[in-house]
C-alpha cells in the first residue's frame, strides 16, 4: 500500500492498542483455513450486517480447538461438518470445540451485528451508503472470522446480497449477479420498495486475510482493456477495470490508460499476472492506495484532487505479484512487500519516462533515508517491532528499495531479475521470508550473499563515506581513499567512480571496497585524473563527503 501520511498520524495513534502482533506462528499453528466461503447481507442504511462464513480447515497438527480470529461481532451458531458444536467466545476469537473432527473438515460461523472496522461502512459526499472492505494489517477480523495472519493464506468465494442500487465487486472473477424479485406492495403503504441483488465473486487463488474484501457502492465501470497476452497466469490476456463515483467519470480513464501497459511490464519482468482480473477501485481506504488481490483501492480524496498517478498505480500493481502472490510470512519482513512495490513501480517510471525518473526517485529516496532516525536506529527486518502500524516507515519502502537496487548492482543484471523470477515462481499464491529471496538471488549469482543481506537489512544505518585521491606520478597510480564513518559498522561495497583524464575523457571504475574503516584502491593511470564523481549513476546507499 501506500501510506498517506496526514492520515496515518491519526490512525497510528488510534490503534496502536490492537495493532499487536498477537498471532501464534505458522509452524506452531494446528489448523489452517483452505477456504472461506463468505455471505454477506449488507444493510440499506445504518451498519448492521448479518454473515455466514463457512471455512475448510485442514489440520496441521494436534490440537481440540480451533481458535479463529473475530471481534465485535455476535456469533449465534457455529456447525462441524454441518453438526452443530460447542463453541466460545470472548472479546478477540472464537474457539470452537474440533476434537473429532478429521484431517479436513467444515466449520459455519452465524454471526453479525454493527461493523465498527474492517468493512468500512459510511456515505459518500453526496449521502449514498457505501461499504468498503479495508483489513491492512489485521482488520479482517473486525467483519471475517479468519485466521487473521499472512502466513495463512486461502482462497475465497463471496456471496453478497445488498441493494440493487450499489454495484458489490470483489477478489477474483465475477460469478453471478442476480436481481432478486421485488416484494409487491399494491397499496404503496411501504414507500418504494427497495429491490435486492445477489452478487458472487470466486477468488481461486489463495491470498492473505488482509487481502479479502468486498466494496459495494454506487461505482461506475469503465473497461480498461486486455493485455498482458501470454504473461498472464489465467488462459487468455489480463482484463482491467476502473470503478469511479458517478461525477468522477469525466476522470476516467486519466492516468489507468497506463494500467494495461503496466501489467503488461511486470509479467514481462517478473512472471505471469497471477489473478482473473484487476480492477482499481475509488474508495474508503484510509490508505493513499490498498493492494487488495486482484481489486485494489485507492483513497477517495486522490481521485477527487486529481486522479492517481503513474507511481501510485504501478506501485499497487507490483504488489499483485509482491505482497499478494508471495507474501511475507512474518510481518517483520514487510520489506518484501513494499521494498519491492516501491523498487518496481521506479522500475516501471523508469521504463516508461527514462532512466532519469528512475534515478530521481533514488536520489530523494536516499536524501530521506540517511537523514532518518528510524533508517538510523532500525534494521529493515524489524522482529521486535510489535505494533504492525509503526512497520510502515522508511525502512519497509524507500531501504527496501534502494536494498533491491543495490543488490542487482553488486550481482548485476542477469543475477538479479533472474533471481526475483525464481523466487517469486517459487513462493507464489505462498509465503516467503528474506532467506528465501536470499538463496534463490545466490543460486543464479553462484556465491554466498548472507554478508550483504545481513549488513543492508538486518542491522541499522547506511553507509558514511569520506573520499578522496592523490595521483603518484612516479608510479603512475591513482591512489582514492574510501573512509568509514564510526556510527554504524564498515559496509562491504561497490563504489562507482567517475574518472576524468587530463584529456577531458570520462570513464567509470567501480572500486571494491571491503567492510574497514579505511580502504585504499590503486588505479594505474598513464597521467593525473582531472577530476573524480563518487557514485554518479546513484548506485549506493551512503553519505558522500570529500576529504
Ligand atoms: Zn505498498
Amino acid at each position: 500500500m501506500k501510506t498517506v501520511r496526514l492520515v496515518l498520524g491519526a490512525v497510528f495513534l488510534a490503534q496502536t492498542a490492537w495493532a499487536q502482533q498477537g498471532a501464534p506462528t505458522p509452524t506452531s499453528r494446528p489448523f489452517h483455513v483452505v477456504n472461506y466461503d463468505l455471505s454477506l447481507e449488507l444493510p440499506e442504511t445504518g451498519k448492521t450486517i448479518a454473515g455466514n462464513a463457512v471455512l475448510t480447515v485442514q489440520r496441521m497438527g494436534p490440537g481440540d480447538t480451533l481458535r479463529l480470529d473475530l471481534l465485535d461481532l455476535t456469533v449465534s451458531r457455529v456447525q462441524l461438518d454441518g453438526k452443530d458444536v460447542r463453541f466460545v467466545r470472548d472479546s478477540s476469537s472464537l474457539r470452537v470445540a474440533v476434537a473429532g473432527a478429521t484431517s479436513r473438515f467444515t466449520v459455519a460461523v452465524q454471526y453479525g451485528g454493527a461493523v465498527t472496522d474492517g468493512l468500512i461502512i459510511g456515505t459518500d459526499s453526496a449521502g449514498r451508503w457505501m461499504a468498503f472492505g479495508d483489513n491492512w494489517p489485521n482488520r479482517a477480523r473486525r467483519w471475517i472470522p479468519s485466521i487473521d495472519h499472512p502466513s495463512d493464506k486461502a482462497t475465497v468465494s463471496w456471496t453478497v446480497k445488498a441493494p440493487s442500487d450499489r454495484r458489490v465487486i470483489a477478489n477474483g472473477s465475477l460469478v453471478e449477479e442476480t436481481p432478486l424479485p421485488t416484494p409487491r406492495d399494491p397499496d404503496g403503504s411501504a414507500g418504494r420498495p427497495v429491490s435486492w441483488t445477489v452478487t458472487r465473486w470466486r477468488e481461486s487463488r489463495p491470498i492473505a486475510a488482509y487481502l479479502m474484501v468486498i466494496a459495494a457502492a454506487p461505482l461506475v465501470r469503465f473497461e480498461l482493456g486486455t493485455t498482458a497476452c501470454g504473461v498472464a497466469e489465467f488462459p487468455g490476456c489480463v482484463p482491467q477495470q476502473l470503478y469511479v463515483a458517478p461525477e468522477q467519470r469525466h476522470m476516467a480513464p486519466g492516468e489507468f490508460a497506463r494500467a494495461g501497459d503496466i501489467v503488461e511490464y511486470f509479467g514481462r519482468l517478473v512472471g505471469p499476472f497471477p489473478y482473473e482480473k484487476l480492477s482499481h477501485l475509488q474508495s474508503s481506504t484510509r490508505f493513499g492506495g490498498m493492494e487488495n488481490a486482484s481489486a485494489i483501492f485507492y483513497d477517495d480524496k486522490i481521485f477527487r484532487r486529481k486522479g492517481a498517478d503513474a507511481g501510485l498505480i504501478a506501485h499497487e500493481t507490483a504488489h499483485q505479484w509482491f505482497g499478494d502472490a508471495v507474501t511475507e510470512r512474518e510481518w517483520g519482513h514487510l520489506w518484501l512487500s513494499e521494498g519491492f512495490a516501491t523498487y518496481f513501480s521506479a522500475l516501471y517510471l523508469g521504463h516508461a519516462f527514462g532512466d532519469s525518473a528512475l534515478v530521481g526517485h533514488l536520489r530523494r529516496d536516499r536524501e530521506g533515508l540517511v537523514k532518518s532516525a528510524n533508517v538510523a536506529s532500525r534494521p529493515v527486518i524489524d522482529t521486535l517491532q510489535t505494533n504492525l502500524m509503526a512497520l510502515l516507515n522508511d525502512n519497509s519502502y524507500q531501504k527496501g528499495g534502494w536494498v533491491l537496487h543495490m543488490l542487482r548492482q553488486e550481482v548485476g543484471d542477469s543475477a538479479f531479475f533472474g533471481g526475483i523470477r525464481d523466487y517469486w515462481a517459487a513462493h507464489k499464491h505462498a509465503t516467503a521470508l528474506t532467506d528465501d529471496l536470499r538463496a534463490a538471488v545466490e543460486k543464479r549469482a553462484g556465491r554466498d550473499l548472507r554478508w550483504f543481506f545481513d549488513q543492508w537489512l538486518r542491522r541499522p544505518g547506511v553507509a558514511e563515506l569520506a573520499t578522496s585521491w592523490r595521483y603518484d606520478t612516479t608510479k603512475h597510480e591513482l591512489h582514492v581513499v574510501v573512509e568509514q564513518g564510526s556510527r554504524f559498522a564498515p559496509y562491504r561495497l561497490k563504489l562507482p567512480v567517475a574518472i576524468t583524464d587530463a584529456a577531458g575523457a570520462t570513464r567509470t571504475q567501480v572500486l571494491e571496497i571491503g567492510a574497514q574503516s579505511r580502504a585504499e584502491v590503486v588505479v594505474p593511470m598513464r597521467s593525473a585524473p582531472r577530476a573524480l564523481t563518487v557514485d554518479p549513476g546513484v548506485a549506493v546507499l551512503a553519505t558522500f563527503t570529500a576529504k
